[in-house]
C-alpha cells in the first residue's frame, strides 16, 4: 500500500492558485478585455494572415515547468485572440456558421466552473441538458415522447440519425452480428446536394458510399421525387434494401429545402426511414415569415439540426432528434458492470450515454438554455427572418448590378452570384472571382467562399449572422465590383 510522506512538512500539490485574489483581479481583467474583444468587433478587420512570429508561438515546445497565468494570457491575446477565424464578426458570411453570443461565452465558462460530466445521473446539469433537447423538440413541433442529444454538431447529430435508421431498417441484428449478417446492401437516398457528412456516415456506418444514393435536383437545386421514386424502385428490383430518405432543410451550396411533405409521404408508401437533416434550416420553424418553407419536417423520424448556427451558440452544439425513442436507445444502450444504476443518489437518473457514442460528455446544454431564457426563442425567429430578407436584400442588389449576376435562385440566406463584366471568356471568371474572395480576405472586409452549382462556379454568401447590417452587404456589393473591375483590368 502507498501512503503518503509522513514528514510533517509534505504538501500535496493543487492545481489551485496559491493565491485566490490575484486570480480574482486577473479573472476580473479578462473578462473587462473580453467585452471590449466583442463590442470592438465591427472595427476589427474579419481575418488576418498569422505572421511568422505568431506562429512560432504556436509550435512551441511542451513547457516542462510551468509561468504565470497573467504571462500566458498576455500571450493568448496577442497571439490567439488576435488572429480569429472571423466568424463573430459582421461580415463574415462563409460556408455556414453561428456568430455567437457573449451570453453563451459566459455559459461555456460556468459549465467549465461546474465542471460536471453530462454523461447523465442526477445533477442538475443532466436536468438542463434534457430540458435544451425537450426544448428543441418543442421549437420543431416534435411529439414529447421523441428523445434526443446535444452532441458536437450536425455531422455528429447527422451520423447517430443514420446509425439508428440504419439498425432500425436492415431487418437483421446489426449490434449483435454487424454488416456482415446483412442479405442485402442498404440503400440511403439524398439529393447531390447532400452534405459531406451524409457520406462519412455511411462509411462509417461500414456500407461504403455506394449506399448513398445522390438523386438529380431540379433547377431550384430541391431533390426530383420522381427520380427518388424511380431509384427506390430499380434498386429493391435488383436486390438492394432501400432504408432510408435524407431530406435537406437547407443545402449548403444554395439553402434549398427539398420538398418535406412529399418526402415523408413517399417514405411513409415505401417504409423507409425519413431523416431531416435540418442544420440550417430545421430552426426555420421559429421564424414567423419563414417556417412555411419547412412544413412537414415534423413527420421525420429523426432531424439533425445545429444550435451553433442559427442559435449562436458558441461552438459546439449540435442536436439530434428521434422520433421513437426506445429505438434510438436501442442503437446505443449498453450498461457495463461499472455503470449501473442505483435507486437513490447520483446514479438514479437515467444515463444520458445511452443516445450516442459519447460516454464523458460536456455541459453543452447552458449556454443554450442562457441565451434562450435571455431573449426569448421568438426573438431568436425574428433574427432568422432578418436574415432572410438581408439575403434577399443582397441578392436584389446584386441583379439591380450590371457587373454582377446571380448563379442559383435565392432561396433563404444563402446568395450564390459571380462577378460577370462583358467580353471575359467563361473559363476565365473563375480565377477573377477567387481573386476577388481572396483580395476580400487580405483586406480583412468580409469573409465569403466560393462553390460550384450544377456545373457553374460561383461566390457565395451565408448571411448567418445577428451582427450583420444592410449597409455591411451594400459595402460589400461595392467592394466585389471595384475589386472585380481592377482585377478583370490587370
Ligand atoms: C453545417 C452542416 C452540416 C454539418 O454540421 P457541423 O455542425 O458542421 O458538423 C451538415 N449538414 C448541413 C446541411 C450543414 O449546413
Amino acid at each position: 500500500m502507498h501512503t503518503l510522506p509522513e514528514k510533517p512538512d509534505a504538501v500535496e500539490e493543487t492545481l489551485d492558485p496559491q493565491d485566490w485574489d490575484e486570480l480574482r483581479a486577473l479573472s476580473h481583467r479578462i473578462v473587462d478585455e473580453a467585452i471590449d474583444y466583442v463590442s470592438g468587433v465591427r472595427e476589427r478587420p474579419v481575418w488576418r494572415n498569422m505572421p511568422a512570429a505568431v506562429r512560432e508561438t504556436l509550435v512551441a515546445p511542451l513547457p516542462k515547468t510551468g509561468k504565470p497565468l497573467a504571462e500566458i494570457y498576455a500571450s493568448v491575446v496577442e497571439n490567439v485572440l488576435g488572429y480569429p477565424m472571423g466568424n463573430i464578426h459582421p461580415r463574415f458570411w462563409a460556408w455556414y456558421m453561428g456568430a455567437g453570443n457573449f451570453t453563451g461565452a459566459l455559459g461555456e465558462f460556468l459549465a467549465a466552473v461546474q465542471g460536471s460530466n453530462v454523461g447523465g445521473g442526477n445533477h442538475a446539469a443532466a436536468l438542463m441538458d434534457q430540458q435544451v433537447v425537450n426544448w428543441c423538440k418543442e421549437m420543431l413541433g416534435f411529439p414529447a415522447s421523441a428523445s434526443g442529444s446535444l452532441v458536437s454538431g450536425g455531422s455528429v447529430a447527422n451520423i447517430l440519425g443514420l446509425t439508428v435508421a440504419r439498425n432500425a431498417k436492415a431487418g437483421v441484428d446489426l449490434r449483435e452480428r454487424g454488416v456482415a449478417a446483412l442479405k442485402q446492401p442498404l440503400c440511403f437516398y439524398g439529393s447531390d446536394q447532400i452534405h459531406s457528412c451524409h457520406r462519412k456516415g455511411v462509411e462509417v456506418l461500414g456500407l461504403g458510399n455506394e449506399a448513398l444514393r445522390r438523386i438529380s435536383t431540379d433547377s431550384e437545386l430541391r431533390i426530383d421525387v420522381a427520380a427518388l421514386r424511380r431509384a427506390i424502385e430499380d434498386d429493391r428490383a435488383s436486390g438492394r434494401l432501400p432504408v432510408c430518405i435524407i431530406a435537406n432543410a437547407g443545402t449548403v451550396n444554395t439553402g434549398a429545402i427539398d420538398d418535406l411533405q412529399a418526402l415523408a409521404d413517399l417514405a411513409a408508401e415505401q417504409h423507409l426511414w425519413l431523416h431531416v437533416d435540418g442544420c440550417i434550416g430545421a430552426l426555420l420553424k421559429l421564424a414567423p415569415e419563414n417556417r412555411w418553407r419547412v412544413a412537414g419536417i415534423e413527420k421525420a423520424d429523426s432531424i439533425a439540426l445545429d444550435p451553433h448556427k442559427w442559435l449562436h451558440a458558441p461552438f459546439e452544439a449540435g442536436c439530434v432528434l428521434v422520433r421513437d425513442a426506445a429505438t434510438h436507445r436501442g442503437t446505443f444502450a449498453v450498461t457495463p458492470e461499472y455503470l449501473e444504476s442505483s435507486t437513490r443518489g447520483l446514479a438514479s437518473a437515467p444515463w444520458l450515454f445511452d443516445y450516442g457514442l459519447q460516454t464523458s460528455r460536456g455541459f453543452r446544454a447552458l449556454k443554450i438554455w442562457m441565451a434562450l431564457m435571455e431573449h426569448g426563442v421568438e426573438k431568436f425567429g425574428r433574427l432568422i427572418d432578418q436574415n432572410i430578407a438581408q439575403g434577399h436584400y443582397l441578392s436584389d442588389l446584386i441583379e439591380a448590378e450590371p457587373l454582377l449576376e446571380l448563379v442559383a435562385p435565392t432561396n433563404i440566406n444563402i446568395v450564390c452570384f459571380r462577378f460577370r463584366p462583358k467580353g471575359v471568356e467563361t473559363d476565365e471568371l473563375k480565377a477573377i472571382n477567387i481573386e476577388i474572395m481572396l483580395q476580400l480576405q487580405d483586406e480583412g472586409t468580409a469573409m465569403i467562399s466560393d462553390t460550384t452549382v450544377h456545373g457553374e462556379h460561383c461566390l457565395r454568401v451565408a448571411v448567418n449572422n445577428h451582427r450583420t447590417r444592410r449597409e455591411d452587404l451594400k459595402l460589400f456589393v461595392e467592394e466585389v465590383v471595384r475589386l472585380g473591375c481592377a482585377i478583370a483590368r490587370a
